[in-house]
């Protein structure tokens, strides 16, 4: 079904209700021509929402529809061949529809990811918005309204403040008419205990906390973020974007996530994130995560992630989108202080140390994980290390450190991966920045082609080795070339005890093949593992080692004195109603990953990780 003209002359007006935060149900009204169009009408909800890279749209929490085509209640029914799809029966000569829904929020964690608490409210467009389908989301028009919580501050890239109209009647904002694609990429960040930072003219990083002590208290905290901004702008030249904001929650109720969008991104991180500074180290390369993306995803974004509709998309070159942004978001963030360089060295090691002992890849393709998203949905999965999962973040970035020392080895450090970075990624000098820049959608040959440009050097079959085809180990050479070698030590290095603490477990998979969580329950285990060998199953609670009730520190003696009681400990563990005592081989006592020097290259690891600005 095409549009009209008068369609799109006259916009879809959509006002939702988001102050309802105590039942987390957000009230939707929707009002649209329909003139020229005869009996069936199909409006859809976004399905393939960019940055989910899956087909997650939030059909299911549509509920309460009801369709009025001038006045008269029209029949509906769901389009069996795409359940997204909902054909309105419209009446005779109808010429404009109005609809009212709500879209039901999860109120609990197992319901899906928790965007609404007492305290602090993400609203995302996407999840209200019911617009004609089959018609292109570049042309159709929206004028958003929407209330929020009374007297909360907020944030969204559509309007900041001053830009955006509050009804003196009822307390709604009023957003200036823009098309489905800007719409669904402008979500909302609103809460009571709020701390707006201006950390240049154009970025703004607001921060809504579960509590007014979890907001920053420390000025250097947030300079390290003003710093980040400094760096992104020495490493890519040029912004895609005329304004950004950062829209971040540090809660423990809200859920945890990241999220990019082209001109603003969405943190989700633990309520003492500001607040217990020292720990919260393992999650600073987030903020610069995401705003890689703004280039890296957004910007200059893989052909099949770039459709005229949200009904469909593919998966490929994930390996850039995610690899390369985890890439620079660890760089960056070493780059503008947020996180150590020592820190990051050590953060590179358990990377290496994690997806060098994956056997999953021994029979899966780094480029088969691209598929991930739509198959678990960031799911708990029953063995990890032998299906892998979405490995293409964090091993894309030992593909990518790897070729950054390549160019710098092959170049005595004349250039580098930063150079893509500008002439690839960055708009160029000539762009005019208002507002948005169209994206860029690109293929594997153009990228091959430019890293060409930058070093030539055999990148197909680089890539093709380490992206397409079985690769029994991990890159290595990245780490090599860099001028470090992989240790192994008796203790956690700071990265890995820093994660631990922040995130409540402890690993010991080198040595037992097993990560421990709270309440001693198993999270993880280890394919082919001394744990797995002996019956060790993800979800076990162990109730004792060696006899001893089980605590992390009596595991780690465990290991440490395992010799003494010839090789083996034994755990009681319990799973569903049964208790039982499982004998683990323990050959190697406590081990952890970290880097050391290796005195033979140019420490190139050290060059990528200082500061440029
Ligand atoms: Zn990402």
């Amino acid at each position: 079904m095409g549009q009209s003209s008068n369609e799109q002359a006259s916009p879809i007006q959509l006002t939702v209700d988001a102050s309802d935060v105590a039942r987390a149900i957000f009230w939707c009204r929707q009002s649209l021509t329909v003139e020229g169009h005869k009996g069936r009408f199909a409006l859809t909800l976004a399905k393939w929402l960019p940055a989910y890279h899956a087909p997650r749209g939030a059909i299911d929490r549509l509920a309460g529809l009801e369709f009025r085509a001038d006045g008269v209640a029209c029949r509906w029914q769901r389009d069996p061949d795409d359940p997204f799809r909902i054909i309105v029966h419209l009446t005779e000569g109808a010429r404009r529809l109005e609809t009212t829904h709500q879209s039901l929020s999860p109120t609990q964690s197992n319901q899906g990811r928790i965007m609404v608490s007492d305290e602090i409210l993400r609203f995302h467009w996407e999840e209200c918005l019911l617009y004609p389908a089959d018609a292109p989301i570049d042309e159709i028009i929206i004028e958003p309204a929407l209330r929020l919580p009374e007297g909360w501050d907020w944030a969204c890239a559509l309007g900041n403040g001053a830009e955006a109209r509050i009804g003196p009647e009822d307390g709604i904002v009023r957003f200036d008419p823009v098309d489905v694609r800007t719409l669904i990429d402008c979500p909302v960040l609103a809460g009571i205990h709020t701390h707006r930072e201006h950390l240049d003219d154009s970025v703004t990083l607001l921060i809504a906390a579960d509590r007014e002590d979890q907001l920053p208290q420390n000025p250097e905290e947030l300079e390290c973020h003003r710093r980040l901004i400094a760096e992104a702008d020495a490493l890519f030249g040029h912004r895609p974007f005329e304004k950004y904001h950062f829209l971040m929650a540090c809660s423990d109720q809200i859920g945890r996530m990241g999220l990019e969008h082209e001109n603003c991104s969405e943190e989700g991180v633990r309520a003492t994130y500001f607040s217990n500074w020292h720990s919260s180290t393992t999650e600073r390369d987030l903020l610069p995560h995401e705003y890689v993306h703004a280039w890296v995803g957004k910007y200059r974004v893989p052909q099949g992630n770039f459709h005229s509709d949200f009904s469909r998309m593919t998966n490929e070159l994930m390996w850039v989108y995610e690899g390369l942004t985890q890439y620079y978001g660890h760089v960056l963030a070493a780059r503008c202080g947020l996180i150590s360089q020592q820190l990051t060295r050590e953060a590179f090691a358990l990377i290496f140390a994690t997806y060098d002992n994956r056997p999953g890849r021994t029979w899966r393709p780094l480029a088969d994980t691209d598929n991930d998203p739509i198959f678990t949905a960031r799911e708990v999965q029953p063995w990890q290390s032998w299906q892998r999962s979405e490995d293409y973040y964090s091993e894309g970035l030992l593909i990518w450190l790897e070729a950054d020392t390549i160019i710098r080895g092959g170049t005595a450090g004349e250039r580098s991966l930063d150079d893509l970075m500008r002439s690839f990624f960055a708009p160029d000098e000539a762009e005019p920045l208002h507002g948005r820049l169209k994206p860029r959608p690109y293929g594997r040959d153009e990228l091959i082609e430019a890293l060409t440009d930058v070093f030539d050097y055999d990148w197909a079959g680089f890539f093709a080795s380490r992206v397409d085809g079985i690769a029994p180990h991990a890159p290595y050479a990245g780490i090599e070339n860099g001028g470090y070698r992989l240790v192994w030590q008796d203790r956690p290095s700071g990265w890995q005890a820093d994660d631990q603490t922040h995130h409540s477990y402890f690993d010991f998979s080198y040595s037992l093949g097993v990560k421990m969580g709270l309440s001693a329950k198993v999270i993880d285990v280890l394919w082919d593992g001394p744990a797995f060998k002996a019956g060790i199953v993800k979800g076990m609670e162990v109730l004792s080692v060696g006899g001893i009730t089980y605590s992390h520190a009596a595991m780690q003696d465990a290991i440490d004195t395992c010799a003494e009681a010839g090789g083996i400990i034994d755990l009681v563990v319990k799973r569903l109603d049964r208790v039982k005592t499982i004998t683990v081989d323990c050959p190697t006592g406590q081990r952890y990953p970290s880097l050391e020097e290796h005195g033979k290259a140019p420490r190139l690891l050290d060059a990528i990780l200082s500061s440029r600005a």
